[in-house]
Formats: structure tokens, C-alpha cells, sequence
């Protein structure tokens, strides 16, 4: 439903099928399930859901207007009833049950977001975390180092997240195999005669890269290259020109300027 979550958590269609076929097979219960949209996406999910129909499941496609206790007929007296718009007979249908079971959407763990600040990764609007490219890498956050297993990353039934979890493993070994990390090129250095230790470079530093340390009797700042993304913000932030970036330091810029600037008298 739009109006509570904006995203399709993918498992709720096929879980209300499995406890619908559960309840019919092991009790004979009558089942009613109400639903919106009915998405059975997934290798069998669609035959499942024909089975689950054919095993006398009734299917109500409309909102649930409320589920109240108020009685209006003998049948209904005990019972909670439930109120909704069966939308494709256009009418309104009141069904006695004994039990109601909501089934309602996947959600981001309530400490997401503080895990998101421990390791500096990012959330999407949803609440999950951002994968480095949600086709080619879902597996791996824009952080080196930190990878997404499972519903972390966004809804997922039990075959996928086995997927998930499987390529973060593979992607976390690959590392330990390799022994080494590929650092990128123009990374962040510091000028350790002009820094005074402020702490602004760590400060802004979004991965944390930038730290500083007690070094020599002063407060100094130091840069892990492994981590460092050579984004450039706290050369542009140090306020003593400190920091600057690998082949991009201010003399390397000021002879690119002037090789690109036009050449006076002739
Ligand atoms: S912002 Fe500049 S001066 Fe301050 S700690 Fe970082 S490198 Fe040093
Ligand atoms: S260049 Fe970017 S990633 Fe590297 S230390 Fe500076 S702010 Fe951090």
C-alpha cells in the first residue's frame, strides 16, 4: 500500500500464500486473503499461486476498510469481522473470521541507521542500505571492505538472499585471497610542515580515510590510502593547504591553467 511504503517488499504476496496453504492443508480452515496487487515473481511462485487457489483459497482484491467486532447479523455475533471493497464485484463484503493475520511489508531493521554511521555506508530512501550498483555489484557498498548480505540491501525471500549472501562471501574472500587492495591513483597526502591538526580533514572525510594522530609531539593528519577515494573535499576544506591530492596538488593545477590559458603576444 503506497500510502504506508512506497517500495514493493516482495515477499508479503508469496508468504500470505504459504500460510494460506498451510491453513487449508493442515486444518481445512476457510481462508479469505484481501490484496491489492497479487505479484508472484520467481521460478514456480505463479503455479503456486494457482495451486493455493485451486486448494479453495478465496481471493478478495480491495482494501481492507477496518476490522471490527460490531455485529450486525447472528452469523457475525463472536466473530471479528472484516470490512472491505471487493473492487472487482464493485460491493462491499463484511466476512466473519476467527483470526486475522496481517501481512505487512519488510522493513529496515530499527538500528539501520546507526550501522550505516559505524561503517560509513549509505541508505537508500527506503531505509536499506545502498549497494555500489544495484545490477552489477548489489552485493558491495560504496564503502571498500563492507559488503551487503541478505535484506539488508532491500527485500528479498529466502532463495535470494542465499544468492546475496553467497556473492558478499565470495566478493570478502576474493580480498583475503588476493592479499592486497588496489588503491586509487590521485589519492589525498598531507604536507606535514603546514598542518596544524585541526581535525577538519577527518572530520569531512565521508570514508573515513583521513585521521588525525599524536605523531612526533603534535597532532598531525594522516591519510589510509587503502580507504582514501581521492574525492578531493579536504583539500578543498584544510584551511593551511595542507591537504592536497596525488598529481593534483596547487603547482600541478596552476601549470595545467597556465598551459591551457592563450598565450599573449603571441
Ligand atoms: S584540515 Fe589540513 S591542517 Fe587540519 S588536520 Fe587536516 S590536513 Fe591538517
Ligand atoms: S580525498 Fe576524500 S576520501 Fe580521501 S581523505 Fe580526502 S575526503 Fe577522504
Amino acid at each position: 500500500d503506497k500510502n504506508y511504503r512506497e517500495y514493493c517488499s516482495k515477499i508479503c504476496c508469496m508468504y500470505a500464500l504459504k500460510h494460506a496453504h498451510h491453513l487449508r492443508e493442515k486444518i481445512n480452515a476457510d481462508v479469505y486473503e484481501m490484496y491489492i496487487d497479487m505479484r508472484c515473481t520467481g521460478d514456480g511462485y505463479e503455479e503456486f499461486y494457482e495451486r493455493v487457489s485451486a486448494e479453495g483459497v478465496v481471493f478478495i482484491k480491495g482494501k481492507v476498510a477496518e476490522v471490527t467486532d460490531r455485529a450486525i447479523t447472528e452469523e457475525e455475533k463472536g466473530k471479528l469481522v472484516v470490512v472491505a471493497e471487493d473492487t472487482l464485484l464493485g460491493r462491499l463484503v463484511r466476512i466473519p473470521v476467527d483470526m486475522v493475520i496481517l501481512c505487512p511489508a519488510m522493513i529496515p531493521r530499527a538500528d539501520a541507521g546507526e550501522v550505516a554511521r559505524m561503517f560509513s555506508i549509505t541508505q537508500k530512501a527506503t531505509g536499506f542500505f545502498l549497494e555500489r550498483h544495484a545490477k552489477l555489484e548489489p552485493q558491495v557498498s560504496a564503502m571498500d571492505g563492507i559488503f551487503l548480505a541478505g535484506c539488508c540491501q532491500c527485500p528479498k525471500d529466502i532463495p535470494d538472499s542465499v544468492s546475496h549472501g553467497r556473492a558478499a562471501a565470495a566478493a570478502a574472500l576474493e580480498i583475503i585471497d588476493r592479499g592486497s587492495v588496489v588503491t586509487e591513483a590521485a589519492i589525498a597526502c598531507v604536507d606535514k610542515t603546514l598542518c596544524h591538526g585541526c581535525g577538519i580533514c577527518e572530520d569531512i572525510c565521508e570514508f573515513r580515510a583521513a585521521k588525525v594522530i599524536l605523531k612526533g609531539g603534535r597532532m598531525i593528519s594522516t591519510v589510509n590510502e587503502a580507504l582514501c577515494k581521492g574525492c578531493g573535499v579536504c583539500a578543498v576544506a584544510c584551511p593551511s593547504g595542507a591537504m592536497s591530492i596525488k598529481h593534483f596538488t596547487r603547482d600541478e593545477l596552476s601549470t595545467m591553467v597556465k598551459a591551457l590559458a592563450p598565450v599573449e603576444n603571441g
